[in-house]
């Protein structure tokens, strides 16, 4: 890995669910960098860091020991990791409003659940055995956890478990799979770190400053308001994938029944991404306006 006294070095998902909004964060923080996503490491080109592009379990070992100083993971990633240490090495510095997801232990549709009682003696499949470890001791609870990599929702159907634990963020694969949730184990979302260890001086000031700015721009991160045309039935999806909006307001469009207008307050950035992904849902006509002031 690069090493170079004077740079920072934060620590990024190369690829995947954290990786577009950890790029926009310190892009809004300010910092201008080359685009090209295969690369591993990437200069920045008006402060002194460099990113790394990893993956989001190795970034925070990176943290903690000190070869990255700044990392962007979630917290489920950093919770499991943490479970492991004797002490923390690496400090939560904010929380992101971005990769918010939860673990959820979840089991067949027949399957009888009474509260965790009901787990004792049961077979259990993760990807977070200590999170879920954890969660069974506050609870009093025996079972056998057994760790997947991946597919963990295929495990009731391959009988390697009677539940799972694994992320959910809209329900919609566990559903597919035959599954409902029961318990909520860990509630998750991004937060930027800073690893404990002792930083070089130079580093030192250029760490405050990167910190300065991002929490500026978590400040003032500005909220969206969205408006949107859909049919009936496309409500419910439409309405799950409006980034951080709670009860958006719905009205019926005038001579167009069965068709309706759906304003909403997005605390969330909102990227091309999640647009598409209305409009595949059956969302038209969508506007994305700024808010100028707001007083809740
Ligand atoms: P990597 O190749 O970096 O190991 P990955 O496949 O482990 O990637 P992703 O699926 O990209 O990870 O998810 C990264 C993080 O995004 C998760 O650890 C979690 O914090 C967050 N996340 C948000 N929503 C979800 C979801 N529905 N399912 C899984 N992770 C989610
Ligand atoms: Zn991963």
């Amino acid at each position: 890995m690069l090493v170079d006294n004077a740079r920072l070095h934060i620590a990024i998902q190369k690829s995947g669910r954290l990786s577009e909004y950890s790029r926009a964060l310190l892009k809004d923080a300010g910092l201008r960098m080359a685009n090209g996503k295969n690369e591993l490491t990437a200069r920045v080109e008006n402060f002194p860091a460099d990113l790394m592009f990893v993956r989001d379990d190795d970034i925070p070992t990176f943290v903690s020991d000190g070869v990255c100083e700044f990392g962007i993971v979630g917290e489920n990633v950093l919770q499991e990791f943490a479970l492991g240490e004797s002490e923390p090495r690496f400090e939560i510095l904010a929380q992101l409003g971005f990769g918010r997801c939860t673990l959820k232990l979840a089991a067949p549709e027949a399957t009888a659940y009474e509260g965790p009682a009901s787990l004792q003696g049961a077979r259990i499949a993760t990807s977070y055995p200590r999170i879920l470890q954890s969660f069974l001791q506050e609870n009093g609870v025996s079972a056998t956890v057994v760790k997947m990599t991946g597919a963990v929702e295929l495990a009731p159907r391959l009988q390697i478990a009677g539940f799972i634990c694994d992320l959910v963020s809209t329900g919609a694969t566990l559903e597919a799979n035959g599954l409902r949730a029961v318990e909520t184990v860990f509630e998750s979302e991004a937060v930027l770190i800073r690893t404990r260890k002792a930083v070089a001086e130079a580093k030192l000031e250029q760490g405050e400053r990167l910190l300065r700015r991002i929490e500026g721009v978590l400040a003032t991160k500005e909220s969206k308001y969205i408006m949107l045309n859909a049919s009936e039935e496309a409500l419910a999806q439409i309405t799950a994938i409006l980034p951080g909006a709670e009860a958006p307001t719905i009205l019926p469009l005038h001579g167009r029944p069965g068709h309706f207008a759906v304003h909403a307050v997005c605390q969330e950035s909102v990227f091309w991404e999640t647009l598409q992904k209305l409009k595949a849902a059956g969302a038209s006509a969508i506007l994305v306006v700024p808010i100028e002031k707001m007083l809740m």
